[in-house]
């Protein structure tokens, strides 16, 4: 299966579904392309080098080993203005490597940038693929389980590995940047699916 991971700044995909990532790697029969819209440069401490979540992205792409991996250089919080942009390199996305199934942001997603890649998501590929729309506990006033994917402790370890590249949102006191929010939140939902640990994710649309 071709999966396209879709991370509005750099760190989304890993937080909302770090443990599908990783579980689908353990499957080892999947091809990854991961798009990235945002550097963040201007989500960072004064302190901090303009370029650090981009590095902080590629260690953590690194270490979970996906190497086919875009970041461009939209601006935080602009994306409603770039809607364009985002639907083209989304379509060319499509037309380049035809994904069976993208993971993007959900649509309840209240965060602008997360809310048009989530928009503009569901047009480039509401004909072509299945779309998982992931949760992200701050954004998500509302939320649609709609799919609860089951994961081993292993997966969720890694899960946090991958965002343990992130220091800069630990030094910055992003909350669900700790080792027990990530074990927490995977606990709570695979109570809701039977199993030790689960993600939660939308689904806008389903093709088989
Ligand atoms: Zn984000």
């Amino acid at each position: 299966m071709r999966v396209l991971l879709i991370s509005p700044h750099t760190d989304d995909v890993e937080l909302g579904a770090g443990g599908l990532v990783c579980r689908l790697l353990d499957e080892g029969k999947h091809d990854f392309r991961w798009l990235v819209f945002s550097r963040c440069e201007d989500s960072l401490g004064a302190d901090m080098p303009p370029d650090t979540l981009e590095r902080e992205f590629n260690a953590s792409a690194d270490f979970l080993g996906i190497r086919d991996r875009d970041v461009l250089g939209l601006p935080v919080r602009t994306m409603p203005a770039h809607r364009q942009e985002i639907l083209e390199a989304l379509v060319h996305a499509r037309r380049d490597f035809n994904p069976e199934l993208v993971v993007a942001p959900s649509l309840d997603d209240v965060h602008q940038d997360h809310a048009t890649v989530a928009q503009e998501a569901l047009r480039a590929f509401k004909s072509s693929a299945t779309l998982l729309g992931y949760e992200q506990p701050s954004n998500n006033v509302t939320f649609n389980s709609r799919v609860l994917v089951r994961l081993t402790k292993d997966h969720v370890w890694r899960k946090w590995q991958a965002m343990e590249h992130y220091r800069s949102q630990q030094e910055l006191g992003r909350q669900c940047f700790s080792w027990s929010f990530v074990l927490s939140w995977a606990t709570m939902r695979g109570a809701q699916c039977g199993a030790p640990y689960a993600e939660a994710f939308d689904m806008p649309r389903g093709v088989v």
